[in-house]
């Protein structure tokens, strides 16, 4: 479907293009000195001590959880309103997820009072999701983690370059794992970051990236190595020298691009207050920074959501749902993985319409959106 206003674009120009073209001259695909300068200029963007660039977020959040000690028959609590890579990823080390309630109807993020109460002496970890780069409470979370004896995972996939109180989204726990999938807020077409201020959590992390091994092709090709040793049972988790020449480009825009992004947000919000005040756009109270990854809106109880969809995708308008909760899927049936209360979860997944969001979005594209909108409702 051609729409006349998409749900998320890029922003790819010539300097990606350049980039890509000069790896390819170069002969060397592989992990080398383009990830190494990637991985650099990331944890210097985002004050990350340690940034290792991976194929996705979900191999982040995979690695994240082994590095955090999740074993089978453990319990990692996490948000149900999210994409299902964040449970998946538990499933992959025998754990369990444990879904968590939200916030409530202005901030659809974990609650910690939710992840409070569905504590067990079983529970491990928790894995907070920065909803649409909104930070989730941290410090609460934090002091919840450390009286209880849990590790902090974020899934920080919406909240590349946003911040609480100075502090990079993705730096506050253990480990931060960023996406630069293709609708991120940068993008690599796939791709992923770690983020961590553990040096011993870091090279835990860069042997399990690539199968465990001690010494990897690039070590080899330099000259620096013969052979290797085989320490951990690792993955092949790595990124390419293709893919990091776009991250990094990619990375020289966000600041500029999210900045964009949080404008654009605001016109929305400015407009919708005045033409469809029935429409709530959620986070209305800072929290911190944000990236501005989506633009999420609530309709009024009771509104067909598919017949306003439908209504938008008439006038060429693309409109999306973040999320389908991942206990109401066939794959995480309701009795086979535990949880206490959801209804916060429910009532916002039943009403959220997620607007058209990105850097090349014009004033006069948003006032169409925002028009249509309101004739939907009407
Ligand atoms: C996109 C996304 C992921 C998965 O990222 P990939 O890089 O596509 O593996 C995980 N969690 C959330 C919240 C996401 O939006």
């Amino acid at each position: 479907m051609a729409w006349q206003i998409p749900l998320s674009d890029i922003d790819i120009g010539p300097e990606e293009i350049d980039a890509v073209q000069k790896v390819l001259k170069s002969r060397w695909l592989t992990m080398g000195a383009v990830t190494q300068g990637f991985e650099q200029e990331f944890a210097r963007f985002t004050g990350a001590r340690h940034a290792i660039a991976v194929t996705n977020a979900t191999a982040a959040l995979h690695l994240a959880c082994i590095v955090a000690g999740v074993q089978a028959g453990d319990e990692v609590i996490l948000p149900s309103l999210t994409f299902v890579a964040t449970a998946n990823a538990v499933r992959y080390v025998g754990a369990v997820p444990v879904f968590a309630d939200i916030e409530g109807e202005d901030n659809f993020n974990i609650s910690p009072d939710s992840i409070r109460q569905n504590i067990t002496a079983r529970t491990k970890a928790v894995i907070v999701v920065h909803y649409a780069g909104y930070a989730c409470d941290m410090p609460r979370i934090i002091a919840i983690a450390n009286e209880f004896g849990l590790v902090v995972i974020e899934d920080a996939a919406h909240a590349t370059g946003a911040r609480l109180k100075g502090i990079s989204l993705g730096n506050w726990g253990l480990v931060g794992c960023h996406s630069f999938f293709s609708n991120k807020n940068m993008t690599t077409g796939e791709g992923g970051m770690l983020a961590t201020q553990d040096d011993a959590v870091a090279d835990r992390l860069r042997n399990l990236r690539s199968h465990g091994m001690t010494s990897l092709t690039w070590d080899r090709h330099q000259g620096h190595a013969y052979t290797y040793d085989v320490t951990d049972l690792g993955f092949n988790y790595r990124i390419d020298e293709i893919r990091s020449a776009i991250g990094r480009e990619q990375l020289a825009k966000l600041g500029k691009n999210n900045a964009r992004r949080r404008t654009l947000t605001e016109m929305y919000r400015e407009s919708l207050a005045e033409f469809v005040p029935e429409m709530n756009i959620p986070f209305s109270h800072t929290h911190g920074e944000s990236s501005c990854h989506i633009l999420p809106s609530l309709l009024p109880a009771g509104t067909n959501r598919n017949q306003f969809m439908d209504a938008m995708k008439a006038q060429g308008i693309q409109t999306s749902i973040h999320y389908p909760p991942i206990h109401t899927f066939h794959a995480y049936r309701l009795e086979n993985f535990p949880h206490g209360d959801l209804s916060k979860t429910e009532d916002v997944a039943s009403r959220e319409v997620t607007l058209p969001l990105y850097p090349g979005l014009q004033e006069e594209q948003i006032a169409r959106v925002v028009q249509t909108a309101a004739a939907a409702l009407r």
